[in-house]
């Protein structure tokens, strides 16, 4: 049905295959989904190959590095005038995908149903084939660009982006020279039933990664003692596990729910309103973790526990072992004062917390022509649909970008309807048809706003 409709949608630009810049969406990222960038390990210079055969047609110049072997990044840039670069950000990598929870290849790039499936459709080989075939219409419309307009197809964001984004931050700082804008992934439309909304994501709960090691005597399995390396950190994690964070409402969180407020049934729309009186209540954060963990994610900071490692033999108790935690923490968290909290939560000396990874926290603003011409493009095609800045639960590469002090957007035009958001990272991942090419002209307009 949807793909019925969709074909009265009068194509634009044909581009050298002929087709139209839909169509050509369309089957490029069919393509594009077979190329193997499955990390670990990576093998993103297979999507650089790609890229750069559909760039060579274009007759766009552009430039790739390896930041280690296989690990290919790739930017093309068109030139325009003095107003601050727009980067179109995108992460070629995707999470392996078993086969056997899926009803179709998870690399087939099938279409059926309405659907393009594949590992990637939604994150983010999807957004980053939009991107490029918006930034080639740009190209092939010939318009003289008021700025630059950079492509830039990034290794790694899936295991933390230090070989892809990150790397090209640290070793080729000039490509961000100029740079004003960033539009990435991490926000995007959606649809739940009739209602049609827009996040714009500005800002990121920050990861902070620790490893927690228990020490304690190492002895034979047959003669337990009092304590164990073991049985502290069970006791640690167990401690961290029953732990209520405290919840607090920054303020992006805060616009946000005001923003989502009216879509709700019953209590929860007077309680998005005014959400730091609800929050005082325990019932209604354990029911909005119970409903929505997402929702209830952007209200306080969390740990998951993730990693474990024991004893490598059964009848062995080990000297040490140790545990991976996944925090994420609101955006003005100080870390060192919550690793100070968490000490006191384990409360035990004889385990130790060491840090893996965290990152800087950092909002961009909403007031910029880019986020003003998003919201324009939105409210133009879904009149009345709502258009809010967005928090991420998760993180993007944008952390490394708004460390430079570049505005950083997470936003993808793409309509996705809820039920199939938990496709990404999950099974049977796919995008509607019919979306992604409404997506690639919504797109389009977007930038036709910024860049002309
Ligand atoms: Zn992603």
């Amino acid at each position: 049905m949807r793909i019925a409709l969709s074909l009265l949608v009068i194509g634009i630009a044909a581009g050298a295959s002929g087709q139209s810049l839909e169509d050509e969406t369309v089957s490029r990222l069919a393509e594009y989904l077979r190329v193997d960038t499955v990390n670990p390990p990576g093998n993103e210079s297979n999507a650089v190959d790609f890229f750069a055969k559909l760039l060579d047609a274009e007759g766009i110049p552009y430039e790739s590095v390896e930041s280690a072997p296989g690990r290919g990044n790739l930017w093309a840039r068109l030139e325009g005038g003095n107003e601050p670069a727009l980067i179109l950000l995108n992460h070629t990598d995707v999470v392996p995908a078993d086969e056997s929870y899926w009803t179709t290849d998870p690399f087939s790039g099938e279409i059926r149903d309405g659907y393009l499936w594949g590992r990637g459709a939604l994150d983010m080989k999807g957004t980053g084939m939009l991107q490029f075939q918006a930034f080639i219409a740009l190209k092939r419309a010939g318009k003289p660009l008021n700025r630059d307009v950079i492509f830039m197809a990034t290794a790694d964001e899936e295991a933390g982006g230090f070989y892809g984004a990150g790397w090209l931050v640290e070793n080729r700082p000039e490509l961000f020279e100029g740079v004003g804008f960033v539009l990435n992934e991490g926000g995007g439309g959606s649809r739940s039933g009739d209602t049609v909304s827009f996040g714009i994501e500005v800002t990121q709960k920050v990861p902070l990664w620790l490893r927690l090691i228990a020490s304690d005597a190492p002895g034979h399995g047959s003669t337990p003692r009092v304590s164990s390396a073991v049985s502290r950190l069970i006791r640690a994690l167990s401690n961290i596990d029953h732990y209520e964070f405290a919840p607090r409402i920054v303020p992006a969180v805060e616009i946000y729910f005001e923003g989502i407020a009216e879509d709700q049934q019953g209590n929860r729309r007077s309680q998005f309103a005014n959400l730091s009186e609800a929050v005082k209540d325990p019932s209604f954060l354990l029911a909005l973790q119970l409903d929505n963990p997402f929702l209830h994610a952007l209200l306080r900071n969390t740990c998951s526990i993730t990693r474990l490692e024991g004893s490598s033999k059964i009848n062995v108790v080990p000297p040490e072992v140790t545990a991976e935690i996944d925090c994420r923490l609101l955006p003005d968290q100080d870390q060192d004062a919550f690793v100070t909290l968490l000490h006191s939560v384990i409360n035990d000396p004889a385990v130790r917390v060491e840090k893996i990874m965290g990152f800087t926290p950092a909002v961009s603003t909403t007031d910029t022509d880019l986020y003003r011409a998003i919201t324009t493009v939105a409210e133009r095609h879904f009149p009345g649909a709502r258009v809010v800045p967005s928090i991420s639960t998760g993180f993007t590469d944008s952390h490394f970008l708004r460390d430079l002090g570049i505005v950083c957007y997470g936003f993808d035009p793409t309509i996705i309807p809820v039920e199939i958001e938990g496709s990404v990272h999950g099974n049977d991942e796919r995008v509607p048809v019919a979306s992604l090419r409404d997506g690639v002209r919504h797109l389009l307009e977007i930038l036709e706003l910024v860049v002309y």
